[in-house]
């Protein structure tokens, strides 16, 4: 029966400690999130962002724009946030709408204030090994599997899922960290075979199920990334119930990894703080 990876805890910690950092802070550390359109789960994790804000003593703010609104606007709101002193990290909710080109949002973005990591410069800095911005969602999972105790260094690591938000640079992070990496997708034959070489599977696929006992190496760590709605229930990819007998480690969903993804938002949200402050003094 594996051990129970609490995301929750480990995410409480973390903001505990960000929370009595602030406190000592002649100014408060501010993010802005930037909303377009009335994408339901996006409006959830805002709400979350803004309570995390709170807790931890942030100055926090919403941008809301209409779904029609512009690709222009939108530019014009982040620029306006660019040049605010009060503001040290942005954040573009996604998905945007489709007649928004979200690479261009995101390039929009001072790669300083860019707490999400996902501006071109700072994605470039994560593939070369001297990351600015850790993206929070792969931030969060390195830490959860370094809560294990089990060294990164030589493992073979699975990864079911290759986007630019969690596949991509999880596999870069830890590729940089020793690690030898499989990424799968949909076009990958026998899914099965390739994820039970991992001593590390990570799964970031949104299809719930996806992942069964038969398909996990005894022991092994296993991070569910996925966050499905089934029968008004929230569920990962991963088979909980059975991989849970053979793991070594797992993850819950929810109380998993995303607790881990707003803890390391917060985080990020603090070091740019610090960057940007520490260049005025
Ligand atoms: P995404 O952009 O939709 O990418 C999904 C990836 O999974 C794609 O690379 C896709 O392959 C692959 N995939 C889908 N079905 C597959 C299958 N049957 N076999 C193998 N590969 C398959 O998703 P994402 O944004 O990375 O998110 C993935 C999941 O994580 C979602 O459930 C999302 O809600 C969740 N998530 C959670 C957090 C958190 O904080 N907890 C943060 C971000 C995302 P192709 O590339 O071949 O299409």
């Amino acid at each position: 029966m594996a051990n129970i990876i609490d995301g929750k805890a480990l995410a409480e910690q973390i903001r505990n400690s960000i929370k009595q950092k602030v406190a000592k802070l002649k100014k408060k550390p501010g993010l802005a999130v930037v909303m377009v359109g009335e994408h339901p789960a996006s409006k959830v994790y805002v709400n979350f962002k803004a309570k995390a804000c709170e807790e931890v003593g942030f100055h926090s703010e919403e941008h809301k724009l209409p779904e029609d609104a512009t690709e222009a606007r939108v530019l014009q709101v982040i620029d306006q946030l660019n040049r605010d002193t009060n503001i040290h990290g942005i954040l573009v909710q996604l998905p945007l709408p489709k007649h928004i080109n979200e690479k261009n949002i995101q390039a929009a973005v001072s790669p300083s204030k860019d707490v999400d990591g996902f501006h071109p410069y700072n994605e470039g800095r994560l593939l070369i090994g001297d990351p600015t911005f850790i993206p929070c969602t792969p931030k969060g999972i390195i830490k959860l599997i370094n809560s294990t105790g089990m060294q990164i260094l030589g493992k073979n690591v699975a990864i079911v899922g290759k986007s630019n938000i969690v596949g991509k640079p999880i596999s870069i992070l830890l590729l940089n960290m020793g690690a030898t990496i499989t990424v799968c997708h949909r076009e990958t034959k026998d899914l099965g075979g390739m994820t039970r070489q991992a001593d590390i599977l990570i799964v970031a696929a949104g299809k719930p199920g996806l992942i069964s006992a038969e398909m996990v190496k005894e022991h092994a760590i296993v991070i569910d990334v996925g966050v499905n709605r089934v029968n008004d229930k929230v569920v990962g990819d991963v088979d909980f119930e059975t991989v849970k007998e053979k793991a070594g480690f797992i993850t819950p969903v929810p109380g998993g990894v995303g607790p881990m993804t707003i803890a390391c938002l917060l985080e990020n949200t603090l070091e740019a703080y610090e960057r940007m402050e520490e260049r005025k003094s």
